[in-house]
């Protein structure tokens, strides 16, 4: 089955990304976090490892880079209207990502398959071998306007 591409990104436009899905039209994991910071921000992500994400930060500068817990994630927040599309996370020099399947445009939500997931108390190693395992694994990040 051929890959379908899904743009989205945050409300203003600041943040934008082409995120490239390997099953053109097959379900998405949504999974629905429970850790302190999704819950306060209504995270609920999406990733396949033959998935590849395509960023663009028009205005870095209206760019927030937030860490918290084990601090080997970066969530990527817009500064100007607050939406966080995705979260980067940067292992053995790759960068790996999830994306926040509410900054997803142009789909039908029935494609969503969602879960509930909470990784309090994963020890750090075990969180990264499972990031490694799960997350997009092709991430690429351009600065500025093209
Ligand atoms: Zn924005």
């Amino acid at each position: 089955m051929s890959g379908e591409s899904i743009n989205g990104g945050c409300h203003c436009g600041n943040l934008r990304y082409t995120l490239d899905w390997p099953d053109g039209g097959s379900e998405i994991p949504a999974r629905r976090c429970g850790c302190s910071f999704c819950r306060k921000h209504g995270g609920i992500w999406t990733s396949n490892p033959d998935a590849r994400l395509l960023a663009q930060i028009a205005d870095p500068s209206q760019l927030s880079r937030y860490q918290f817990g084990t601090v080997t994630a970066h969530f990527y927040i817009c500064s100007n209207c607050g939406a966080a599309p995705f979260v980067v996370s940067e292992i053995d020099d790759t960068l790996y990502a999830v994306v926040n399947v509410n900054t997803l445009e142009k789909i039908d939500s029935a494609r969503f398959d969602e879960s509930a997931t909470d990784f309090d108390g994963e020890d750090t190693d075990s969180r990264l071998e499972r990031r490694k395992k799960n997350w997009i694994p092709d991430v690429t990040i351009a600065f500025g306007q093209d």
